[in-house]
């Protein structure tokens, strides 16, 4: 079971929509503690990334259709949060450079990568409210799924679930690092905007990837109940 070029495409298509659809709840998540930026600053960057994907019409390389969309989140949102997704993308794709598929354990290769990337460049730890808060419980619980012999759609759904929980978790939480930091204690009591799309990119490959690995590739038998 793998995920091709064109499902990873797929993804990229329904996190772009999925920040459209939610652009004004990130901003008002992103006034209450920060700037409230948030949603325009990842809308105007995915707009960019949809705009330079559907001209490069690909040549079939996840890694570097991943660090097309790191270098797009770069180059074209200011703050914050597009350097560090434009970290986590660009990370991701080196992470599986020159692959036409993503087998899960590529694509569990590509999230640690990521979310290794985001640490590096950020310097949060898990409880600092930030997008980490969702991204590391995602990455672990895709981990433990498959280490435990789930399917790969339902370790996908278990790790959208998970980054949900963390989406959840950093309402309580003072934040430690970026601008709601400034804020201190005043910051708990509200969910973080970076974890809230985060969890928006985890749930769009669970939505994406759920289908197509349902509905693609080989016949392995007997998975129906
Ligand atoms: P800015 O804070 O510059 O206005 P955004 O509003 O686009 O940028 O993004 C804010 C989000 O970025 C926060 O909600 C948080 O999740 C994330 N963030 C900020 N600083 C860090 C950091 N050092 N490490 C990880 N994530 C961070
Ligand atoms: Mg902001």
């Amino acid at each position: 079971m793998s995920v091709r070029y064109d499902d990873v495409l797929g993804w990229i298509r329904k996190f772009a929509s999925e920040i459209e659809a939610n652009k004004e709840y990130l901003t008002q998540l992103d006034a209450a503690v920060g700037d409230g930026d948030h949603g325009i600053n990842m809308q105007r960057g995915m707009s960019a990334v949809i705009a330079k994907v559907d001209a490069e019409a690909g040549d079939q390389d996840v890694g570097a259709l991943l660090k097309t969309v790191g270098m797009t989140l770069v180059s074209t949102v200011g703050g914050a949060g597009g350097p560090l997704y434009g970290t986590l993308f660009l990370r991701m794709g080196t992470a599986v450079t020159g692959k036409s598929e993503l087998s899960p354990d590529d694509w569990t290769a590509a999230l640690e990568a990521g979310v290794a990337g985001v640490q590096d460049r950020g310097k949060a730890e898990p409880g600092d409210k930030t997008m980490i808060d969702a991204l590391i419980p995602a990455r672990d619980a895709l981990k433990e799924a498959l280490g435990a012999g789930a399917t790969f759609a339902d370790a996908l759904g278990r790790s959208a679930a998970a980054a949900e929980q963390g989406m959840q978790d950093t309402v309580p939480l003072v934040a430690r690092k970026g601008r709601a930091s400034y804020l201190g204690e005043r910051s708990a009591g509200h969910q973080d905007p970076g974890a809230t799309s985060s969890h928006l990119l985890l749930e769009a490959a669970a939505e994406t990837w759920g289908d197509s690995a349902e509905g693609s590739g080989d016949h392995e038998g007997g998975t129906n109940g």
